[in-house]
C-alpha cells in the first residue's frame, strides 16, 4: 500500500513539476496575429451617424433574416440587440437632456454593434471544429452551420458578444456579421455601407479606412471637409482613375459614381476603436463620446487567442493535462477507497 501510495504521490508531483516546466517557457510564446495586408473592413463613425437605421433593415435583406419584435403590435423589425437574427444593430447612448449630439453630458450618441472581424479572432480560436475561420487574404471571419456543432464556445470567446445562437431553430446555428462576403462574388460590398446615407458606415480595405480615421481625428471641429461614402476607394484605384484607368483589385468590385460629399467635422475623441484594441481589428469605430460610455469594452492590446492557444497547445501538446487529469483522479479513487475493500482485497488474495 505504501508503495501505491508512494507511486501516486510521484505522479501528481512528477505531473505537477512537469506543467511548472512546461509552461514557463511557453506561456506568451505565440504572438498575436496582425490583420492580413489586405483586409477588409468597415468604418463606423458614430459623428455622422443619423440613427436611420437603414444599415439595420438592409443587413437583414442581405441576409435573409427575419424581423425581430419587441412591440406589441408587431408591426415593425424592432430587435432590442443583435441576436442570431439581428447582426448588425445601432444602439443609442442616452444622458440627462438629451439635448446636444455626441456630448456625453445632457446628450446622446450611437454606436453600431456587429462583428468586428478581429485580427486574430478568439471565436476562430476557441471553435473545434473550425466552423468558424478567418480568410487568410481578406480576414473576413466567417461561419460554416455545416460544420458546427452547436457547442457555444465561441460565444463564449468572443469578447464583444457578438456570435448568438438561434436557439428557436430545431438546427441551431450561430448567426453573426460576415462582411456580406456572399455578396463579394458579384462585386457589391457590405450592404450595411451601401445604404449608410452620410458615410457614418464606410466599406474598404482596412489600411485606407485606417488613414481615413486618422484624418478624421486630426480635424477641426466645425470645419468642413470632404467624407466618402459606400466603399471607399484604395489609392491605387484613385491614381488609376486620375488617369483615365480601372484599377484591377480582389475582390473585382462594380463601379459606381463618387458619393462623397462635404461636411462639418465632429468633435471627436482622439482614439480610434479596433486600430490596437485586442490586437487590432478589421471593424474600426471613431467616437464623439467616451467608447466605454457608448459600449465597447476597454480590451487590451493582446488577443486573447495568442494566450489561451499557447497554453491549450502546450497541456495537450506535451499531455501535460492528460496527465495531471490522470494523476488527480487517481488520487481522488483512491482516497475513496474505505479500509474494509483494502482488507477484503486483501483476504481475496
Ligand atoms: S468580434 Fe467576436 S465574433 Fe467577431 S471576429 Fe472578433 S471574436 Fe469573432
Ligand atoms: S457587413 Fe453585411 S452582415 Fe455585416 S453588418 Fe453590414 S450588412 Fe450586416
Ligand atoms: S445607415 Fe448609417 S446613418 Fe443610418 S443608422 Fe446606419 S450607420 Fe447610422
Amino acid at each position: 500500500m505504501d508503495t501505491r501510495r508512494n507511486f501516486l504521490k510521484g505522479a501528481i508531483a512528477s505531473g505537477a513539476a512537469v506543467s511548472t516546466v512546461a509552461l514557463a517557457p511557453a506561456v506568451g510564446a505565440r504572438e498575436t496575429r496582425p490583420r492580413p495586408a489586405e483586409a477588409l473592413g468597415l468604418l463606423y463613425d458614430a459623428t455622422l451617424c443619423v440613427g436611420c437605421k437603414a444599415c439595420v433593415s438592409a443587413c437583414k435583406q442581405a441576409n435573409e433574416n427575419p424581423a425581430e419584435y419587441s412591440t406589441a403590435d408587431h408591426l415593425w423589425d424592432t430587435p432590442l440587440d443583435t441576436s442570431g437574427y439581428t447582426f448588425n444593430l445601432i444602439k443609442m447612448y442616452r444622458n440627462g437632456s438629451m439635448e446636444t449630439k455626441d456630448a456625453e453630458v445632457n446628450g446622446y450618441a450611437f454606436m453600431k454593434t456587429s462583428c468586428m472581424h478581429c485580427g486574430d479572432p478568439s471565436c476562430v480560436s476557441a471553435c473545434p471544429v473550425s466552423a468558424m475561420t478567418k480568410d487568410p487574404v481578406t480576414g473576413v471571419v466567417g461561419y460554416n452551420a455545416d460544420k458546427c456543432i452547436g457547442c457555444r464556445y465561441c460565444v463564449a470567446a468572443c469578447p464583444f458578444g457578438i456570435p448568438k445562437y438561434q436557439y428557436d431553430s430545431p438546427t441551431g446555428r450561430i448567426g453573426k456579421c460576415e462582411l456580406c462576403r456572399h455578396r463579394h462574388k458579384d462585386g457589391q460590398y457590405s450592404a450595411c455601407a451601401e445604404v449608410c446615407p452620410t458615410g457614418a458606415t464606410l466599406f474598404g480595405r482596412t489600411e485606407d479606412l485606417l488613414a481615413e480615421a486618422k484624418r478624421r481625428v486630426a480635424m477641426k471641429p466645425g470645419e468642413v471637409n470632404t467624407f466618402p461614402r459606400g466603399r471607399l476607394k484604395s489609392q491605387a484605384e484613385k491614381n488609376a482613375a486620375a488617369q483615365g484607368k480601372v484599377a484591377q483589385t480582389t475582390p473585382k468590385w462594380r463601379a459606381e459614381p463618387d458619393q462623397s460629399y462635404e461636411t462639418q467635422a465632429g468633435k471627436y475623441v482622439q482614439h480610434i476603436y479596433g486600430d490596437k484594441e485586442y490586437g487590432g481589428t478589421q471593424v474600426l469605430k471613431l467616437s464623439g463620446v467616451n467608447f466605454q460610455k457608448v459600449g465597447m469594452p476597454n480590451l487590451p492590446p493582446d488577443a486573447a487567442a495568442a494566450m489561451s492557444e499557447t497554453i491549450q497547445h502546450t497541456l495537450y501538446g506535451n499531455l501535460i493535462m492528460p496527465f495531471a487529469v490522470l494523476g488527480a483522479m487517481s488520487f481522488i479513487a483512491k482516497r475513496n477507497v474505505k479500509p474494509d475493500d483494502t482488507e477484503s482485497d486483501k483476504e481475496e488474495a
